[in-house]
C-alpha cells in the first residue's frame, strides 16, 4: 500500500522560532527595534523580517526524532511559508533543514522542502501546523485532508502528534 502524504510546517512546529530571537546579536536586535519597535512581551515586532534570524533557531522538543520516525511511514514534506519581506529566510530555511537532517539523499527531508503562501494547493492527507494562515485552514476543509493544529488540544506536543499519526498511517 502506498504511504499517506504528510506535510509539516516549520516555525513553532519543527523550529523553535523564539529561540532565534533569544540568540540575536544585541546590535542586530537594537537596529531592528529602532525601526519596528517591540511588542507587549518586549520582543521585536516583525522579528521574522530580521535578516539571518531563521539560521539561529533551535529545533522544537522531540521534533527531529518525530520527523525521522514519521518519514519511515509517510510520504513526508516540510511545508513552510517564508516571509515575503525577508529574502534570507528563504535560504535560511533550506540551510536549517540541511543542518538538522543532513544534506544528502539519506535525509528524511532531502529535496522535500516546499515554501508556499498557499498551503492548500499542496494535496495530501495531513498537515501539521500551529496556525490557520497561508492556506492551512483551507487545507483542512478539503475532503480527506486534515489540519492537525499543533500546540492545541489534543495536539499539544510532538509526542501526542506522533502517536496520533502513527495510528493513522
Ligand atoms: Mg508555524
Amino acid at each position: 500500500m502506498s504511504k499517506k502524504t504528510l506535510f509539516v510546517d516549520m516555525d513553532n512546529v519543527i523550529v523553535d522560532f523564539k529561540s532565534g530571537i533569544n540568540k540575536l546579536p544585541r546590535e542586530v536586535e537594537e537596529e531592528h527595534v529602532a525601526y519596528h519597535g517591540r511588542n507587549e512581551r518586549g520582543e521585536p515586532n516583525d522579528a521574522d523580517e530580521i535578516q539571518g534570524i531563521f539560521a539561529l533557531m533551535d529545533p522544537m522538543p522531540g521534533a527531529i526524532e518525530a520527523i525521522n520516525k514519521l518519514s519511515e511511514h509517510f510520504d513526508l514534506y516540510a511545508l513552510s511559508t517564508a516571509p515575503w519581506n525577508n529574502s534570507s529566510a528563504w535560504s535560511d530555511k533550506l540551510l536549517w533543514i540541511q543542518k538538522h537532517f543532513g544534506r544528502g539523499p539519506g535525509s528524511p527531508l532531502y529535496k522535500r522542502l516546499i515554501l508556499s503562501h498557499h498551503k492548500h494547493l499542496s494535496q495530501g492527507h495531513f498537515l501539521v501546523d500551529d496556525r490557520l494562515a497561508n492556506g492551512a485552514r483551507e487545507f483542512g476543509e478539503r475532503q480527506n485532508s486534515q489540519h492537525i493544529h499543533f500546540g492545541q488540544d489534543p495536539f499539544e506536543d510532538w509526542s501526542k502528534v506522533l502517536d496520533y499519526l502513527l495510528e493513522r498511517r
